[in-house]
């Protein structure tokens, strides 16, 4: 878990891992559910889903509550910060963004201005608006305990996706440098910001894109010859969020398979 320990109060910390309800988003609300964590279950719309989340942290006997927001809009995640205050008695000492949506696959040449903007405000402003207000719970204006951020960036950063998605993949070298930015802005305040860029994650992500079966067609094309799962991601969050992070700051994880 997160440093300043002897400072906490006997509520569990709290996580707030946004896009919670299914894919990657789930197994990484599980994932710290097993690390002590109380877990906020962002999700968009399927309250179904986020639900189910919830009953297996609680069947587990640890503590959750699905908060519904659209993290691209302000006054949404304005109002989950809020629910969220309410309902947990423990600090926020992590924020995992998450939540993340891919458009249907085509060139640069055919995207119109109203595609890329809404990319633009559900993958990026997204992860700015709940750094904010996660930031002002951590800091010297919070509980000022710091905390950790971890970013869910894309190895499409690095690669760039020609005739796939230019536009999604651009919006993650956004995240990629609000992650170098903003983790030596908080350094001084004990908050310390990371990402992990997956690639090829085995989720209904694909399913959005127009290609299901996207994985399987590139697979002979990654290194360790397969997709990976949700777990696979989760793991390098976790450990991001642990002590056994203390040192790193500003940094990428990729989790890809060598790609
Ligand atoms: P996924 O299976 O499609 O799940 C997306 C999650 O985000 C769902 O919980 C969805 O909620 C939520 N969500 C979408 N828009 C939201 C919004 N505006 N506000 C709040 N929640 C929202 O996706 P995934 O594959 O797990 O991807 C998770 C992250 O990993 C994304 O940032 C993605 O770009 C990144 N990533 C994935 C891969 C991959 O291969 N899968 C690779 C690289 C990066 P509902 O259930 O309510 O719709």
């Amino acid at each position: 878990m997160q440093g300043t320990q002897a400072k906490r109060t006997e509520a569990n910390p709290v996580v707030l891992v946004t896009g919670a309800s299914r894919g990657i988003g789930r197994a990484t609300a599980l994932a710290m559910a097993e690390q002590g964590y109380a877990v906020a279950v962002n999700y968009l719309s399927n309250g179904l889903a986020a639900q189910s989340v919830v009953s297996a942290i609680e069947a587990r006997g640890g503590e959750a509550r699905a908060l519904q927001a659209d993290v691209g809009d302000e006054a949404s995640v304005k109002a989950m910060f809020r629910e969220l205050d309410a309902h947990f008695d423990g600090p926020l000492m992590a924020l995992v963004n998450n939540a993340g949506i891919l458009l249907p696959q085509m060139k640069l040449v055919d995207m119109d201005a109203a595609r890329v903007n809404h990319l633009l405000t559900q993958n990026v402003t997204s992860c700015f608006l709940c750094c904010r207000e996660a930031i002002k719970r951590m800091g010297p204006d919070g509980h000022d305990m710091g905390g950790a951020i971890v970013n869910v960036s894309s190895a499409a950063s690095r690669i760039g996706a020609p005739h796939e998605y230019i536009d999604y993949a651009a919006t993650k070298g956004a995240v990629d440098t609000l992650t170098l930015g903003l983790s030596k802005e908080v350094a001084e305040h004990g908050i310390r910001v990371n990402a992990v860029r997956p690639g090829f994650i085995d989720t209904d992500i694909h399913a959005a894109g127009g290609e299901p079966g996207r994985i399987a067609r590139l697979a002979p094309s990654i290194p360790l010859k397969r997709g990976g799962t949700p777990e696979e991601v989760a793991n390098a969050i976790v450990w991001l969020l642990s002590d056994e992070a203390s040192y790193v700051t500003g940094t990428f994880i990729d989790v890809a398979g060598g790609r």
